[in-house]
């Protein structure tokens, strides 16, 4: 008999207490209905790590979507079902839950989304990517608390392996190479020999996977701790090549990452700022690629042709006699995280300098007077009034005007100056 680990207590130490009583509850409420109850994949494996995760992933033999709407009585929130995955998502005060019918998965082709049947927590568990990613503890109030690890993944925590479950796990969906780095570099293990055979023989297999697909890895490594470290790591095993041959993980990425950090400090840089920066080394043509290969949404896209338009026009930003107004119409209109993308990847400090004049401080400078102001002051409606909000709004970049007296001064300068033309 194999010795049972009960992790109540880890769960009881770790996790919020109103998470607690919930799965508690919901383990109560799936035995009344027959049903068994499992809390399942990065949860457990983080608890066993000791790592904070607060996602739960909950597995039901039975239904999950009919568990869920008992649950939402009991807990008074928001319910997403979808039935026909037989999935739910609860979600109540600050937390949210996900809960699937167990199921087995076949996948008709490669890379293509599998074809769903319901089934035992076995069969669910041996779907998954990873065997660290393939243990579950039992939620039903006569087991609660107990370890299930059919795979091996208690041994590779602690060996701090990665381990795929069967040789055509990586043909059958390939996303788990990138899933298989991220990993690999967020928790300092290793890609064990065998899969990382596999993984090598299998990259081409990434072809069959769409843009979605690999747009959503790609976010989620940009939202780690380091992600510089899976993209070198894909470097180095020619897999980034695949996402787009011109792309780099060298020591420049890592430099300009970290210096993000610092600059966003104390949250993580966007995904959109870390993007610019990985495709700032791109040409204008091998950007239009990696957009429409990952099919990137039109922001996104946008900050990414931002960027690289910026970076062509760095050297007028690098004039130290630049005045605040050119400096604002240099830089006026691009996405702020484009900007930023250049701030850090310029070499000038005085560019550096006047991009961050700009965002911390131009970019927000606005006259004082609006047109109405103006039309009181005897100008007629039309472009006149336009033309004289620019000159108010150059004045105060420059800091010859910097209040609404001296703007009053400055529009009556103008028209006593123009009508001394006329006369
Ligand atoms: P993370 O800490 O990155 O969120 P996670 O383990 O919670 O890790 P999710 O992406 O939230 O990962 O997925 C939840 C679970 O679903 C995983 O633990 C894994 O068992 C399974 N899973 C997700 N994607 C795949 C996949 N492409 N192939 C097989 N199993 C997967
Ligand atoms: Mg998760």
């Amino acid at each position: 008999m194999p010795k049972i680990t009960n992790l109540a207590s880890k769960i009881e130490s770790q996790l919020p207490t109103e998470l607690v009583n919930f799965m508690q509850v919901a383990g109560e409420v799936a035995a009344g209905q027959g049903q068994n109850l499992y809390l399942v994949g990065g949860v457990v494996r983080d608890l066993l790590l000791g790592r904070t995760n607060l996602d739960l992933d909950l597995v039901v033999e039975g239904n999950a979507v009919d568990l869920a709407q008992q649950l939402i009585r009991i807990n008074q929130g928001k319910i997403i079902t979808h039935p026909r995955f037989g999935t739910a998502k609860l979600q109540w005060n600050k937390w949210s839950v996900d809960l699937v019918t167990a199921r087995s998965e076949t996948y008709a082709k490669p890379g293509a989304l599998p074809s769903v049947t319901p089934g035992s927590i076995d069969k669910d568990l041996f779907r998954r990517d990873f065997t660290i990613n393939t243990m579950a503890i039992e939620l039903n109030p006569r087991h609660y608390g107990e370890l299930i690890d059919l795979y091996g993944g208690r041994d590779d925590l602690e060996h701090k392996l990665i381990r795929i479950l069967h040789e055509r796990s990586f043909i059958d969906d390939a996303t788990r190479i990138w899933r298989g780095l991220r990993y690999e570099q967020r928790l300092n293990f290793q890609l064990e020999p065998n899969t990382l055979r596999l993984l090598k023989r299998d990259i081409p297999r990434l072809d069959t996977i769409s843009g979605d697909r690999i747009r959503y890895e790609l976010e989620c490594i940009l939202q780690e701790e380091f992600p510089e470290k899976v993209i070198y790591r894909a470097e180095e095993l020619n897999v980034l090549h695949r996402l787009d041959p011109a792309l780099k993980g060298n020591g420049w990425l890592a430099k300009k990452f970290e210096q993000a950090r610092q600059l966003s400090s104390p949250t993580l840089p966007s995904v959109e700022l870390y993007l610019a920066l990985l495709a700032y080394p791109l040409t204008g043509e091998e950007n239009e690629h990696l957009i429409s290969h990952l099919r990137l949404p039109k922001s996104l896209a946008q900050t990414l042709r931002d960027s690289i338009s910026l970076k062509n026009k760095l050297q007028p930003l690098a004039n130290p006699k630049l005045a605040p107004s050119r400096i604002y119409r240099l830089l006026h209109g691009y996405s702020p995280p484009a900007i930023t993308a250049n701030s850090l990847a310029c070499e000038s400090p005085v560019a550096h300098r006047h991009i961050h004049l700009f965002l911390d401080k131009l970019r927000y400078a606005k006259p004082a007077l609006t047109g109405n102001d103006l039309k009181k002051m005897g100008i007629a409606p039309g472009p006149r009034i336009k033309e004289i909000l620019n000159l108010l709004h150059e004045a105060r970049l420059d800091g010859k005007v910097t209040n609404k007296q001296g703007e009053v001064e400055l529009v009556k300068w103008k028209l006593g100056k123009e009508v001394g033309k006329i006369e």
